[in-house]
């Protein structure tokens, strides 16, 4: 069995890996790494043209760009084989790639694909539990605990079995604990943040603190988020935590998004759909559609999407509380280069005298995280270090080659024998 590297290795960004036994090829995840150059936008995933066209099936595991990005361009080569996927995340996909497509435009670069590419993706909605068969294969999906429908992948094909973790989180407010267990031969792991060891609990003290003293002080706070998961992680906190007496706006879509998990709650395994029903019919929260209907004189706590601060929303947001310094601006996760959000808190941008941080929302596993699960699993696994820069990468293989773990840094386009 091979495992070929396409893309998320020894980087962050275009995850992409096709899994091949014999004439059964199976690809996991197709996104795109979002860069910026004077002549071209994006990266793709390294894929052998010649493989292509026997790809069995898909199997998807959330739908960032970073995981998603790239499928539609499968599409216009005409290779339109089933794309495997939770059931929240079929309609996230087409939202994610038009993103993505809308993004180049601002950019003023040529699009890689068209609208078109993007609707005629062969998603197909799969539950948590529920088994997929792919030739000889057979594949599980379970909640990954890194955004609402992301999934993990158990795949067993000729006695052999795999691991894909897809991002996954053990801390989320939302979700259950995600537990790997039993015999596997590989693991395709996400390890995000390498060796570091993030105190989810301090983040959200220093999240709490910031908006209190921001809002006691006269000032709003903004917080640039997605518009899936972490935004709505951040509701929870603030709906169990927060003592301040200020309204919290909340972009319509964040909103949305959270209803949409009340729809579904059965089989979501959502550890607390009392807590959103709270949020939901919270008088302090309120929904805006754009910034100007909010009141501009009042404090408040504003969560707009998106994370990057590069959407019409966040952009007029950034200009209009970057010039008080009594207001503070909070990013909680990974910026891109030379996108508004990173321009503004590298400082490089004119005029913005708000106070900014980052204050990094955990959505990855941690060392430790990494450390007990491998601890759970029996067998002497290979664990291919995924999503993360090739410097932290080793680093993390070192430290895990030191307890005697088969640990793997591929390089892009590298093939693995399982
Ligand atoms: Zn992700």
């Amino acid at each position: 069995m091979k495992l070929h590297c396409w893309g998320g290795v020894s980087e962050q960004g275009r995850s992409c890996f096709l899994l091949q036994e014999g004439n059964c090829l199976i690809l996991l995840d197709c996104g795109v790494k979002r860069t910026f150059t004077a002549s071209e936008a994006g990266e793709y995933p390294h894929w052998e043209v010649n493989l292509l066209n026997g790809i069995e099936a898909t199997l998807l595991s959330h739908a960032h760009e970073d995981h998603c990005g790239a499928l539609p361009l499968l599409s216009k080569l005409g290779i339109r084989r089933p794309i495997y996927t939770h059931h929240w995340v079929v309609p996230e996909v087409a939202k994610s790639c038009t993103a993505w497509l809308q993004a180049i435009d601002n950019a003023g670069h040529k699009k890689p694909y068209q609208t078109e590419d993007i609707l005629s993706l062969p998603l197909c909605a799969v539950g948590f539990g529920e088994k997929v068969e792919i030739k000889e294969s057979e594949i599980y999906l379970n909640s990954s605990g890194h955004v609402p429908g992301s999934a993990w992948f158990d795949i067993a094909v000729k006695g052999k079995r795999i691991i894909y973790t897809g991002d996954w989180c053990p801390s989320s407010l939302l979700f259950p604990h995600v537990q790997f267990s039993g015999h596997t031969d590989a693991i395709v792991l996400d390890a995000a943040y390498g060796v570091a060891v993030v105190r989810q609990n301090n983040i959200y003290e220093q999240l709490l603190g910031t908006i209190t003293a921001t809002v006691s002080n006269g000032g709003s706070v903004l917080l640039p988020v997605p518009r899936v998961g972490r935004s709505q992680e951040i509701l929870v906190l603030l709906n169990r935590e927060l003592v301040a007496e200020v309204p919290i706006y909340v972009e319509a879509p964040i909103l949305e998004s959270l209803r949409n998990l009340l729809r579904d709650q059965e089989s979501s395994g959502m550890k607390c759909p009392g807590e959103i029903i709270n949020i939901v019919y919270n008088e302090k929260v309120k929904e805006f559609h754009r910034p100007l209907e909010m009141g501009q004189k009042e404090r408040a706590i504003i969560l707009a999407t998106d994370a990057m601060g590069s959407s019409d929303a966040t952009k007029e947001l950034i200009d209009y509380l970057g010039t008080s310094e009594k207001n503070t601006i909070i990013f909680t996760g990974f910026l891109y280069e030379g996108t508004k959000g990173e321009q503004v808190l590298k400082g490089t941008l004119d005029g913005i005298k708000a106070r900014v941080i980052m204050l990094t929302w955990k959505v990855h596993p941690d060392r430790k995280d990494i450390e007990d699960m491998l601890g759970r699993i029996k067998g002497d696994p290979a664990v291919i270090i995924t999503h993360v820069a090739r410097e932290k990468g080793m680093e993390l293989a070192r430290l895990l080659r030191q307890k005697g773990v088969k640990a793997i840094v591929p390089h892009i386009g590298e093939i693995i024998n399982l």
